[in-house]
């Protein structure tokens, strides 16, 4: 006899399988290229690689230290104050986890009680909504604002509205969840933008809690992480992960840095999500972030060409299509080739153009402002970007009207 309670539990049984997989898959049935899902085609630097290798040799087998082991929280803790000017102890203000993923399922498992409120950018990275679900809280969302449409050609960026912000907060508000560079809409936020959104935190008495995974894949300007603003790193968790910066996105070694009450809270939780992961993985960060400083100023160089050279086909194929500040994604306005449903077209073009990609509907509650916009991934060779662009010249031949 089947289970006749649905095993889901009902908070989450809006959950299905997320967009990245379910684009990825069509991109895998179809033989498409697959500029949906976030992942790039090579591998991680040689050194990086060997020192994995190394690790296994080693014998680095067994259960890492809970928060990470301490050659990898040294490692951390230079790598902010190099960037960043940040001074972060190892010992007390470092925790390893399982991808950026982890830290902030860790961070507000810790801090949320059920029926505070969470802020978080709209377009929404899908896991913090699940998340801040799991932990009973609610998300409150603030909607960034799309490009104006209009005629062909680059669209303007998205924009933070500093006033809808302020006018989220209540006396509910706990935290704000903050992803700068901004996944899916490439916006990277600006020092007075982010002076700005701390004022507002400690005028609030909020945590800040910022996913900066795309932190060395910036264009335009320079990421700052809001920790370094004014009153902020007292009450901020900084998260970011290898994968995007050393090109090992399934490794999924993360970490999170917060001043000791903070961190003490995540490593509580995290302990019992995972323990610890990856121990020859944490090894081999060590030598990721070891790196010297030009390898990783490169990694932005390389992105800013295939940034460029996407937005360029796109638009050259009559795909308007801002040209995003950071991040490995541009969005891309399907309507002026016919498409007014991005998600529709994201479910077509995988068959019928050989492209996968993924609609910004996703992201959203609310589709409407957003219904013909389209999320294509730039971090791929220059022959599959060349390809992917191609094959959209295409689109405009099979335009559903
Ligand atoms: N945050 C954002 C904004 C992302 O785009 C992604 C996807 N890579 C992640 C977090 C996940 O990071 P990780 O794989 O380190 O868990
Ligand atoms: N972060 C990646 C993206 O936005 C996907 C990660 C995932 O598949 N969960 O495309």
């Amino acid at each position: 006899m089947t289970i006749a309670r649905p095993p889901l539990v009902p908070r989450l049984q809006r959950f299905g399988t997320t967009i990245f997989s379910e684009m990825t898959a069509l991109a895998v049935e179809h033989g498409a290229v697959n500029l949906g899902q976030g992942f790039p085609d090579e591998d991680p630097p040689a050194a990086v690689v060997a020192a994995a290798h190394q690790a296994l040799d080693a014998g680095h087998h067994q259960y890492a230290p809970g928060p990470g082991i301490p050659e990898l929280r040294a490692a951390i803790a230079s790598h902010q104050r190099a960037w960043y000017g940040l001074a972060v102890d190892p010992d007390t203000e470092v925790t390893v986890t399982f991808g950026a993923t982890e830290a902030v399922a860790a961070t507000l498992l810790a801090v949320c009680e059920a029926g505070d409120e969470v802020l978080v950018l709209e377009p929404t990275y899908d896991a913090y909504t699940a998340v801040i679900t799991m932990a009973g809280a609610r998300e409150v969302r603030v909607p960034l604002t799309p490009p104006p449409t209009g005629p062909e050609g680059e669209r303007t960026a998205w924009q933070l509205d500093l006033d809808r912000l302020a006018a989220a907060i209540t006396p509910r508000s706990r935290l704000l969840l903050l992803n700068s560079p901004h996944n899916p809409t490439g916006l990277v936020l600006k020092a007075d933008e982010l002076d700005a959104i701390a004022q507002l935190c400690v005028d609030h008495d909020l945590i800040a809690v910022t996913d900066e995974v795309y932190e060395h894949l910036v264009y335009d300007g320079a990421h700052l992480p809001l920790a370094t603003r004014p009153g902020m790193a007292e009450r901020t968790v900084t998260i970011s992960s290898a994968g995007k910066t050393f090109s090992c996105t399934g490794w999924k070694i993360g970490w999170a840095c917060a001043p000791p009450p903070l961190t003490a809270a995540v490593r509580t939780t995290k302990q019992f999500l995972s323990f610890a992961g990856g121990t020859p993985l944490q090894h081999a960060v060590v030598a990721a972030l070891g790196l010297p400083r030009a390898e990783l100023t490169a990694v932005g160089e390389v992105h800013r060409r295939r940034r460029d050279l996407l937005t360029d086909g796109l638009l050259a194929a009559g795909v308007p299509t801002t040209r995003a500040a950071g991040t490995y994604f541009v969005t891309a306005d399907v309507a002026a080739i016919g498409w007014e449903d991005g998600a529709a077209f994201c479910r077509w073009a995988p068959a019928a153009l050989g492209v996968a990609a993924v609609p910004v509907s996703a992201f959203v509650e609310d589709p409407a402002p957003v219904a013909s916009l389209v999320r294509f991934a730039f971090c791929k060779p220059d022959e599959v970007l060349d390809e992917g662009v191609r094959r959209l010249g295409a689109a405009r031949l099979w335009s559903p009207r």
